[in-house]
């Protein structure tokens, strides 16, 4: 049988004395944090039956990630991260609070104090080969109208999957810029399609993950800080479609609403036009905002059986969008049509019949 003490008196005034609380000096706010970190650790401990060599393993651990600077990686990883986003999406919900970009999480990588630019920036210093990628979007207040002179902050890993300040070999503040949206709220931006990222396999975060039977590979994907004064400060990503972990992210950060989509153009005349060496460059569709009736439709649809039998698109337009549905045949392409016309928004069923590729590359993209 398991010995416990925790719960004893003796025991627990030991822990109210550890946190400082039979004295004024410190933070209380410090002092209920510590004294609940005691409380749960030593129940963890007893409930687990943790032995020494267990705890010992795990101080030299935190050592060793603290050491490595990975402890923001490993936050992500555990899920911990998207959990704050869980919670303040249900305390939003709870305040009737709906609608909008959906948040995401931040990440460990971000470095204040990017060069801010009006209107539009490019992002990248010119050295990296990559694909030129244009992206540009609109800021909608809270009310649904264009949010002129918000901070537009975006931060991305260049084709390696690395990020400046993090990779010694990149310029100062490469692939980091902060953009003024203009009179109608919009910000343009010219970089480089970047490559999705995975922890160090070498690193403490993916000794950890190795240990769960986990992977820690990232999608390809776009940071962003949005802030305005008067309006609440939204932390999101936008996440490429087609890539393999779109919907397997390590971290979790793709939501429904957050996935863009790249559309590459291979002509020398529109290249030349937008200031492009060579005949190809990418466009990535911005955030679109949504409504989170709609999303709720679009999980009970996949919920009935459906869901690798479809794709869905939401396709952007000027400030509008359009819902696509891609289904693999008739029945599914009826089904899609009941399903979408309860929408408040225009959308469109498509059969794939005769294009099984097509249909299984934005399966693909699809959460199921
Ligand atoms: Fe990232």
């Amino acid at each position: 049988m398991t010995t416990k003490i925790s719960h004893t008196a003796d025991v627990q005034a030991f822990f109210s004395e550890v946190a400082g609380l039979d004295h004024a000096a410190g933070n209380p706010r410090v002092k209920q944090i510590i004294l609940r970190v005691l409380q749960d650790s030593a129940r963890l401990i007893e409930d687990l039956d943790i032995t020494e060599d267990e705890f010992w393993h795990a101080v030299d651990y935190l050592n060793r990630l603290g050491g490595r600077n990975e402890a923001g990686l490993l936050a992500a990883g555990l899920g911990l991260e998207h959990f704050l986003d869980l919670l303040q999406d249900a305390k939003d919900a709870e305040a009737g609070l709906t609608g909008g970009t959906p948040r995401t999480i931040e990440g460990p990588l971000y470095v204040a104090g990017a060069p801010l630019a009006q209107g539009e920036a490019r992002m990248d210093d010119g050295s990296d080969p990559g694909v030129v990628m244009f992206l540009q979007g609109q800021v909608f207040g809270a009310d649904g109208a264009p949010l002129a002179g918000a901070t537009v902050d975006l931060w991305h890993a260049n084709t390696q999957g690395t990020y400046s300040y993090f990779d010694s070999s990149q310029s100062d503040y490469n692939l980091r810029r902060r953009i003024i949206t203009d009179a109608e709220g919009r910000y343009r931006a010219r970089s480089i399609v970047p490559s999705g990222y995975g922890c160090d396999p070498q690193g403490p975060t993916q000794e950890c993950l190795d240990l769960l039977g986990r992977h820690g590979q990232r999608p390809a994907h776009v940071h962003f800080f949005i802030s305005a004064p008067g309006h609440r400060h939204l932390t999101t990503q936008i996440n490429f479609a087609g890539d393999q972990y779109l919907w397997d992210d390590f971290a979790y950060a793709t939501r429904d609403g957050l996935v863009g989509e790249l559309r590459f153009v291979e002509d020398a005349a529109q290249a030349r036009d937008r200031g492009v060496q060579g005949e190809r460059f990418a466009e990535l569709a911005a955030i679109q905002a949504f409504e989170l009736a709609d999303l709720f439709i679009l999980k009970k649809y996949r919920r009935q059986g459906i869901g690798r039998a479809v794709a869905l698109q939401f396709l952007g337009g000027e400030g509008d969008w359009l819902l696509r549905c891609y289904a693999q045949d008739a029945p599914a392409v009826a089904f899609c049509n009941a399903v979408l016309a309860g929408l408040s928004r225009p959308a469109q069923a498509i059969t794939l019949e005769d294009e099984p590729d097509l249909l299984s590359f934005l399966v693909s993209g699809a959460r199921h």
